[in-house]
């Protein structure tokens, strides 16, 4: 028996774990929790909002499947870290936030990170066990999301509703507005770096329209191995919370009888800025990826609220980035108080923005 504590049980990834959890006896929910929406009896434990880490200390779970929202899951990341739980881990905000803080926490807990983000999930799988001298670069792909192939020029007046409609995937609001300004590639850069110890000139990222690929390991030998699916959330967190022994799921085999085509581009920069305001960051290390991830937050809730453009997204996270210089956070106190620092300017920049 594995004992899983769910947060984000109402989300989009939560609902997909409890259908997965609930196919298979070993796994046994002990704990769940959500941001506001009630979940009485969805398991022995539950709890809405406040410290997710008293839920996760009365529950004592095997495995932590985080599927909390944005900078909020972190105290729950950095507890299963420290206290070497296994954590799945959907909430990409926290590694990308607390990255170094999160990997001092591994190291010191033991424990593991299941990536179920699927790109991370796929490049897990394609490097498992392999030593990292091995490998050449890493690829994540990205659909491009509702936008791929305007121009700049074409997305000043798009609305929340055109970018909430995803080509493939079927997400929470906030990962969805992510995809379609290509931040949400940008965030998995930074999660891939911390999850593999890749230097960023090592990960790419290229545009694969029908999200098939998940991502791709180019080895020194000059072999790639990549991994394949049909796009279905279901498949890595099956795999991470059945981590090692790949469960049943109920999503059919890749089907080639028809033929399959791959196609793979580079992203388009100057339409979708948030990629590079991402590698930047990322690149700057220190607490510059936190503050990118925090004025993102704001600006997204922003955009979804109607009270920010599209292209202003960039640009918040852009002028967000230019007013604080992301000193180095020795922990979660100071760390906490740079994303809060984020958000102040961030909203201000919101403000400032549309009010020009
Ligand atoms: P969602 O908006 O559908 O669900 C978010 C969940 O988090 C909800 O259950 C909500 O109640 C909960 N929550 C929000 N704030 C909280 C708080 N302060 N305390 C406790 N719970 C809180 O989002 P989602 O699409 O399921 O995404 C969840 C995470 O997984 C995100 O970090 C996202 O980037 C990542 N992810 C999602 C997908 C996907 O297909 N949906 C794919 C890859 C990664
Ligand atoms: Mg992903």
């Amino acid at each position: 028996m594995k004992k899983v504590a769910l947060l984000g049980a109402t989300g989009s990834i939560g609902a997909q774990a409890l259908e997965i959890i609930s196919a298979h006896p070993e796994l046994e929910l002990v704990a769940a929790a959500s941001g506001s929406q009630p979940i009485d009896g969805l398991a022995p434990l539950t709890q809405v909002g406040g410290d997710l880490t008293e839920l996760l200390e009365r529950a004592g779970p095997d495995v932590v499947l985080n599927a909390v929202v944005g900078f909020a899951g972190l105290p729950a990341t950095m507890w299963a870290l420290e206290h070497g739980v296994d954590l799945a881990l959907a909430n990409k905000e926290s590694l990308v936030a607390a990255g170094e803080l999160a990997l001092d926490a591994k190291r010191r807990g033991g424990g593991r990170i299941l990536p179920v983000d699927s790109e991370h999930s796929a490049a897990f799988q394609c490097l498992e066990e392999r030593p990292l001298e091995t490998v050449d670069s890493l690829v994540l792909t990205a659909s491009g999301g509702p936008f791929r192939g305007r121009s700049r020029a074409d997305l000043g007046s798009v609305t929340p509703a055109e970018a909430l409609a995803h080509p493939t995937w079927n997400m929470g609001p906030k990962i969805t507005i992510d995809s379609a300004t290509l931040m949400n590639k940008g965030l998995e850069l930074i999660e891939a770096h911390f999850l593999f110890g890749l230097p960023y000139d090592r990960i790419e990222v290229t545009i694969h329209p029908t999200s098939i690929v998940h991502a791709l390991v180019r080895f020194r030998d000059g072999a790639a191995l990549a991994h394949l699916g049909y796009p279905d959330m279901r498949v890595p967190i099956s795999f991470a919370l059945t981590y090692p022994h790949r469960a049943a799921t109920p999503i059919p085999a890749l089907d080639l009888s028809q033929g399959l085509i791959l196609e793979f581009f580079p992203p388009d920069e100057d339409a979708f800025p948030c990629l590079a305001l991402a590698r930047a960051a990322g690149e700057a290390g220190r607490t510059v990826p936190c503050i990118l991830n925090a004025a993102n937050e704001v600006a997204v809730a922003a955009f979804l609220d109607g009270r920010l453009p599209f292209l202003g997204i960039p640009e918040v996270v852009e002028r967000t980035l230019n007013a604080i210089e992301g000193p180095a956070a020795r922990d979660l106190e100071e760390l906490t108080a740079v994303d809060e620092e984020a958000r102040r300017v961030a909203s201000a920049q919101t403000r400032a923005l549309v009010h020009r």
